[in-house]
């Protein structure tokens, strides 16, 4: 089996709007299998498709409160709730770069399960900013093409 790298910043994937998962077959389950494993491997805290090259529409997220990773195919923020605020961060994709962005302190998603079923919570703290930060992945979007500031840290 080839080796799943990590894609990092410039990669042109990063910069593209992924697509529509249209069935949650065998392929799908592996390639999230495969995030979850890479997120765990470097430590993250959440990861989209595209970020171990596949251009699609699924990102996985450590929800605190249950205790476990959650996955998200097809999400769609449908509402933002609360006052914009700065929060740091930073992304496996762009190594050793941190800034500060705008996230909202809650939102509702709307998004497909892994067993196919249809969810819409409201997530709040933490998975609330990864849930934004994943969701921007998946329009091509990273951080630092919204952060207010960038700081660099020397490995
Ligand atoms: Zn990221």
């Amino acid at each position: 089996m080839p080796e799943t790298k990590l894609i990092t910043y410039p990669h042109q994937i990063l910069k593209k709007t992924t697509k529509e998962v249209a069935e949650i077959n065998d392929a799908i389950k592996k390639i999230i299998e495969t995030m979850k494993k890479m997120m765990k491997q470097h430590k993250g805290v959440g990861l989209a498709a595209n970020q171990i090259g596949e251009n699609l529409s699924i990102f996985i997220a450590i929800d605190e409160q249950k205790g476990k990773i959650e996955t998200f195919i097809n999400p769609k923020i449908i509402k933002y709730i609360g006052k914009e605020e700065l929060k740091e961060e930073g992304c496996l994709s762009v190594p050793n770069v941190w800034g500060y962005v705008k996230r909202y302190p809650q939102v509702i998603i709307e998004y497909t399960n892994l067993w196919n079923k249809k969810r819409k919570i409201r997530a709040k703290g933490l998975l609330a900013h990864i849930i934004q930060h994943e969701i921007d992945h998946l329009q091509g979007i990273l951080f630092i093409d919204k952060a207010q500031e960038v700081f660099t840290l020397k490995e």
